[in-house]
């Protein structure tokens, strides 16, 4: 599960990382408001930044230093009414409907840090360069050398003198060092204690020196969290940090019923059930000439309730030119799944080419019930195995197109 940037900056706060005060908000008018009270309270820069799960928005436009209201106004209103499309995000680009509004500050250096899984020694792994703020893809790809890894034990954690090590690794000195090996620390003990599966801190920077802080300040400036989806029953403080507007509703749907929906780029909708069968099915619908649309997987035991949903969430994707409808009944009943085909049909109706395979508990009784049917299913043909079901399926969509 990802979480936004300001729910990832509220965890670094919390584990003692410094961080820029700030505050999400959803609309213009309150971007504005919070923009008045942050200069109220002495900040002479903010920056305004789109709260999607994605990243590259300073390339994109989407983070914005703004030093009076009026420029804080006109940066949300922008994020809010325009789609963000950066690298991250493919072409399509993603609606923004939350804004951090958040203290801006003076960037002497930029690094990048991070805490995520090196699944070849089976342990976490703390990553940094000193050629942060830009994409670590690209460091890592044009000049590798520039990111220094450090192996971190998973029975003791990070040791104090491996963050002191990465920190003068990257060139801080005195109290510098002594900050970034602090938040080194510190970013560890958060990774364990929350199952993150990723933690990232890029830009880590350093701010100019000043009359109080003549070394300067070290402090995170963006953040990013994946936590381990199964670990999440033991977290509900960040179970509590979901944010749906940023899944793919059709999944979202699906999990509703307790059914699974995977999307993919081809045309045919595949309802199946169980995961196994779910590959197979895609292997010999790839194998005769065709491409799966989506995939969704009702199960051992959905109502017809739950699998009327799954025709409804397949026929509503604009991708589907055609729907394989492959079931191996066992604890699932065929005679379910063919209640659900007539009352989808009902419903929604089937205005491309159906193709079912059912085999196994109660297949009798679904053949009766959809042979009764036939005439109000005019697209549906009925398949004798998995093979013919294919064929039949991707001569059905190549033909249609
Ligand atoms: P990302 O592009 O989505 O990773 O968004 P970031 O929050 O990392 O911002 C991108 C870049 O904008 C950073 O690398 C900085 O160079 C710049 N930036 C972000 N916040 C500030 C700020 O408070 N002050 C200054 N001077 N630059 C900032
Ligand atoms: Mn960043």
């Amino acid at each position: 599960m990802k979480i936004h940037e300001y729910q990832a900056r509220q965890l670094l706060a919390e584990a003692g990382i410094p961080v820029p005060g700030g505050t999400m908000v959803t609309s213009i008018d309150e971007a504005t408001t919070a923009a008045k009270t942050l200069l109220d309270d002495g900040a002479t820069l903010l920056v305004v930044k789109a709260q999607v799960h994605a990243g590259g928005r300073g390339k994109a436009g989407f983070v914005k230093l703004c030093r009076t209201h009026e420029e804080v106004t006109k940066a949300a209103t922008y994020m809010f009414n325009n789609l963000m499309v950066s690298i991250q995000t493919g072409p399509e680009g993603l609606d923004v409907t939350k804004v951090l509004i958040a203290e801006g500050v003076d960037i002497a250096s930029e690094y990048y840090l991070a805490i995520t899984m090196d699944r070849a020694k089976g342990a976490n792994a703390l990553i940094a360069s000193s050629e942060g703020g830009v994409e670590i893809e690209t460091v890592a790809h044009e000049n590798p050398d520039a990111i220094l890894t450090q192996n971190i034990d998973p029975l003791v954690g990070l040791h104090e003198y491996q963050a002191r090590k990465m920190a003068f690794d990257l060139g801080f000195t005195g109290k510098q060092a002594r900050q970034a090996s602090s938040i080194m620390m510190k970013l560890a003990k958060l990774v364990e204690d929350t199952d993150a599966s990723l933690a990232e801190i890029n830009p880590l920077i350093i701010t100019p020196g000043s009359d109080s802080q003549p070394e300067g300040q070290v402090m995170a400036i963006d953040a990013k969290f994946d936590f381990d989806d199964n670990a999440l029953f033991r977290h509900p403080n960040i179970k509590a940090m979901f944010d749906p507007t940023e899944e793919n509703a059709s999944e979202l749907k699906a999990a509703e019923f307790e059914l699974s929906f995977i999307a993919l780029d081809g045309n045919i909708g595949c309802l199946v059930n169980g995961a196994g069968l779910a590959m197979a099915t895609m292997d010999i619908i790839k194998l005769h000439g065709g491409s799966p649309a989506n995939f969704l997987d009702v199960g051992g035991d959905a109502t017809l309730e739950a699998v009327t949903e799954a025709f409804r969430i397949i026929l509503a994707d604009d991708k589907v030119e055609g729907v394989l409808v492959n079931i191996f009944g066992g604890i699932m009943k065929c005679d379910v799944i063919a209640e659900a085909i007539v009352s989808a049909a009902k419903e929604v109706g089937f205005t491309v080419p159906l193709v079912v395979r059912l085999e196994g508990t109660n297949v009798d009784i679904a053949r009766e019930i959809l042979k009764a049917a036939e005439i109000e299913i005019p697209t549906m043909q009925t398949a004798d195995n998995l093979e013919d079901a294919a064929a039949r399926v991707a001569t059905a969509v190549s033909t249609a197109c």
